[in-house]
């Protein structure tokens, strides 16, 4: 991910980072030109799924089943042909 320095507008160099979460980290940088000497921390957060993982899908498919009445699940494995 390219940064730029919000006062000069070249690109910053990342110095480093802290993943205080899955979903958060603080990125320090520097400014990429010597003129200038910005430093200044960054964050990225997590914001929403556009494609879930298969295995968050394979765990709500099962959550889903279990949920189910016994005649209900038997009905849709015998439609996989799996009973
Ligand atoms: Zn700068």
């Amino acid at each position: 991910m390219r940064v730029y320095c919000r006062e000069c507008g070249c690109k910053g160099l990342n110095k480093g980072s802290d993943h205080l979460s899955r979903d958060f980290v603080k990125i320090y940088y520097t400014c990429s030109s010597v003129h200038c000497g910005h430093r200044w921390v960054s964050t990225v957060t997590f914001s929403h799924t556009t494609t879930p993982s298969s295995e968050q899908v394979d765990r709500i498919i099962f959550d889903r089943l279990r949920e189910l009445p016994k005649a209900k699940q038997r009905e849709i494995f015998a439609q996989l042909g799996a009973a």
